[in-house]
């Protein structure tokens, strides 16, 4: 038995990000970026106009209400080609351009019009109502840090600069196969079958991770059938993900099949948690392409996801943030010691309470082949080795769904 730790390390130790591409800015959503962003142009790149009202010399107003003559208009998209001189207001429109001569715009609220003629009735200050050049962004600033994520927001900063593509690592592409002779995808199964769930948890959970899935389906528990698959799909994709085949049975031949494809610098590991205690990984080919081997009762894969895959694959993809979210949580209820020294994994539901702070409410049956148990669980409970939890206590949980917590 080897512990989490240790096992985590073997993983994610060697593995690199992968290159970095030009993509169409549209597609890089959730991508790292590869280089730090660095301002060329100016956000705005001129002086405009935050509220619709009147453009005005500041100081014409200092003493309060002032009657000035309306010599234009200024729409957004627009400029005015005159000067704003003493005794004249344009009208402006939020975001068009500040007229040369004036520094402030008086709030259409503020003011009265009458005929050609405005009355000021307040007194404006210099910028007031102003969006000075380069408020936002000036030339040269760094924008986004390499590394950090695409994200919605980070699309807007792009299009702001006229970016229409952006360098970032290569979103990992990844192979998804189960082995089992026993896994069918008939209507009707035969005495013996199983449904295959866990291939489609792992590409939703791929997918939803913002990795790009690969589903190369079922292989039959052949040593021979394995091996080619795996080591075709090391050869065309970045990451391998395959389930069952890692345990102690007389076919499990994933774990043999990594060992032999990576010339023996693969493990076959007991890791002293519960579930998901085998797991097989290995580099495979020229590439040095990671395979997972997860064992296949599916909270187990479930569990190896979370643990290795995951933040490899993050890893891959040039992020800086790997690892999923942990929080101290309060007990709403036991959560009694298992008698054995692993670290317990328990899918859980947890919620904030009126203290603000995470609560665990509910915990799912903990068996490994109890998949339905899991799906009303936002997160996974980590229990310390041989330490028996009640009620009150404190417990870290690794969120799943950060969104959930907010109401059950
Ligand atoms: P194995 O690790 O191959 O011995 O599989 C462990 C358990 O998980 C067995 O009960 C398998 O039938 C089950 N299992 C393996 N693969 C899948 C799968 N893709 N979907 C659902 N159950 C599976
Ligand atoms: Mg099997």
């Amino acid at each position: 038995m080897i512990g989490l730790d240790e096992a985590k390390e073997f993983v994610v130790g060697e593995l690199r990000a992968l290159d970095v591409e030009v993509l169409a800015t549209a597609d890089a959503l959730g991508c790292a970026l590869g280089d730090a962003v660095v301002a060329r142009e100016r956000v705005p790149a001129f002086e405009n106009s935050s509220m619709d009202g009147f453009a005005v010399r500041s100081q014409e107003t200092a003493a309060g209400a002032v009657r000035l003559l309306i010599v234009d208009s200024i729409f957004a998209g627009r400029v005015s080609r005159r000067t704003v001189a003493p005794g004249e207001a344009m009208r402006i429109m939020t975001g068009a351009a500040m007229p040369a001569g004036a520094d402030a715009v008086c709030p259409v609220e503020d003011v009265l019009v009458e005929g050609d003629e405005v009355l000021i009735r307040r007194r404006v200050d210099p910028g007031d109502c102003v969006r000075r050049a380069g408020g936002d962004v000036e030339v040269g600033q760094l924008l986004m840090p390499a590394g950090s994520e695409v994200t919605p927001a980070a699309l807007g900063v792009l299009a702001g600069q006229g970016m229409t593509t952006v360098r970032v690592h290569r979103r990992p592409v990844v192979a998804v196969l189960s082995t089992g002779d026993e896994l069918s995808t008939n209507d009707q199964l035969a005495p013996g079958q199983i449904r295959d769930t866990n291939r489609p948890m792992l590409v939703a959970l791929l997918r939803s991770s913002g990795f790009e899935p690969v589903d190369l389906g079922i292989v039959a528990d052949g040593y021979g059938a394995i091996k080619e698959a795996i080591s075709d799909a090391a050869q065309r994709y970045d990451a391998v993900v395959s389930t069952g085949g890692v345990s102690m049975g007389d076919v499990d031949h994933v774990k043999g099949v990594i060992g032999e494809l990576s010339g023996g610098r693969a493990r076959t590991m007991q890791v002293s948690i519960k579930p998901a205690k085998p797991f097989a990984f290995g580099r495979v080919g020229d590439k040095g392409t990671p395979v997972f081997g997860l064992p296949g009762n599916p909270v187990s894969t479930r569990v190896s996801f979370e643990l290795f895959v995951r933040p490899a694959l993050r890893l891959l993809g040039g992020h800086r943030r790997i690892e999923r979210l942990t929080m101290d949580a309060v007990l709403d209820i036991d959560l009694p010691a298992p008698g054995d020294q692993k670290v317990h994994l328990v899918h859980v539901a947890a919620s904030l309470g009126d203290d603000g702070r995470p609560h665990v409410v509910e915990s799912a049956a903990h068996y490994s082949h109890l998949l339905s148990a899991i799906v009303a669980s936002n997160a996974i409970a980590v229990l310390s080795p041989g330490h028996s939890y009640a009620r009150g206590e404190r417990v870290t949980i690794m969120v799943l769904d950060a969104d959930s917590l907010a109401s059950r």
